[in-house]
């Protein structure tokens, strides 16, 4: 028998899969797969508890088997082989190898397999993972009180700017130290991995000690020092794309960090510069079917940057799941109206949790969408 694999009973009543949204029962010659009827979808994604039913006989007195998966994981296996028959449109063929031809490491594996990231125990690359917290650490009542607040909610890391990227040099920059010693008194008190933005190459070994996962901002995305610097820190980066960059000049920015011999690397989409003023920047949801089909590397996306709106926070929050983002990175303050950068799109934690709130409902439909597919073929 497969590891992880149990014999059951058809029709025995199958309890205590905490956290799994289906299960698969093999026939003992593993070549057919029936979906398990999982009832009370919200229970499995809540992780409340499971209790499931094998739906249908195997037609034979021969022992079925079961495998718990984890959430997710047969929408993912589906909306990659989606992916991949988008690899293998010769339409879609040129533009691909366009993008790719300088990649050795960020590119697409020959087994089209997906890197899941793994940062203090969350796993980003498998399911939704969200980052949440404020533009800046301002003080530590505001950052520890906010953080307490997302993790509520269900966020999975805290952000958190010490160093801010600003357009004058007028504006607040951030605490600097004090800022990365308030976050690791937040981390100490919620237990969650800390996301920083680092801007100096001089910070990023100090730095490191503090964040679990560097931030490079848009306008750093090419400074290739940065880059070589963080990719030689040992920590996980997360890299924004610039916000007038293509998605190679991009992905061969991930590849300076890789060929460091980091492969803990996370892009993120925050939204480009166009035409349009009416929004900060243009979200550009595309990029995450195109780093799909390009790359192996997990795709968050920035609604609050992307926007800079806050009733456009959670609409792109949604799209973006809907379109297969790995992971969502959310402003979320306290207090927003007294925040000192970024006010305008930052969600109160009330917004926030309701966000989540509706993200879990998504999550759990559009799985019952691919449960649809599964069993026939059609939406
Ligand atoms: C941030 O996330 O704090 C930030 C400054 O974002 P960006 O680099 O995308 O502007
Ligand atoms: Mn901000």
């Amino acid at each position: 028998m497969r590891a992880g694999w149990r014999e059951v009973v058809p029709g025995e009543a199958l309890r205590g899969l905490h956290g799994a949204e289906s299960a698969v029962v093999l026939t003992p010659d593993h070549c057919s797969e029936v979906s398990l009827v999982v009832r009370g979808a919200d229970a499995a994604v809540t992780a409340a508890g499971v209790f499931a039913d094998i739906a249908q006989g195997s037609g034979s007195d021969r022992p079925w088997f079961l495998s718990r998966q984890e959430p997710g994981a047969r929408r993912r296996a589906r909306r990659r082989s989606g992916a991949l028959e988008n690899r293998h449109d010769s339409r879609t063929d040129t533009r691909r190898e366009a993008v790719m031809k300088d990649l050795k490491l960020t590119g697409t594996r020959p087994d089209h397999g997906r890197s899941v990231v793994e940062i203090a125990g969350v796993r980003v690359g498998e399911g939704l993972v969200v980052i949440a917290g404020p533009c800046s650490v301002e003080n530590e009542e505001q950052t520890v009180r906010t953080a307490v607040a997302v993790k509520e909610a269900g966020a999975a890391m805290l952000r958190g700017g010490a160093f801010k990227p600003r357009t004058s040099p007028y504006a607040f920059q951030g605490l600097g130290l004090k800022g990365l010693k308030i976050l690791e008194k937040a981390r100490r008190e919620t237990g969650l991995p800390i996301v920083t933005e680092v801007i100096d190459t001089r910070d990023v070994s100090w730095v490191g000690e503090y964040a679990d996962v560097l931030q490079i901002g848009a306008r750093n995305m090419q400074n290739f020092s940065l880059l070589r610097e963080a990719g030689k820190s040992g920590r996980a980066v997360l890299l924004k794309r610039g916000m007038h960059s293509t998605l190679e000049e991009w992905l061969n920015c991930a590849e300076y960090i890789l060929a460091e011999g980091n492969g803990q690397v996370l892009l993120c989409e925050r939204g480009i510069r166009t035409f349009e003023t009416y929004t900060r920047n243009t979200l550009d949801l595309s990029m995450i079917p195109a780093v799909h089909a390009t790359s192996h590397l997990p795709i968050l996306i920035d609604p609050s940057h992307g926007t800079g709106v806050l009733g456009m926070v959670e609409p792109m929050s949604l799209a973006a799941v809907a379109a297969g983002a790995d992971g969502l990175e959310i402003e979320v303050h306290i207090d927003p109206q007294r925040a000192m950068s970024d006010k305008e799109q930052q969600l109160d934690p009330p917004a926030f949790a309701r966000l989540m709130d509706r993200l879990r409902r998504l999550r759990a439909f559009m799985d019952g969408l691919d449960g649809d597919e599964g069993a026939g073929g059609k939406a």
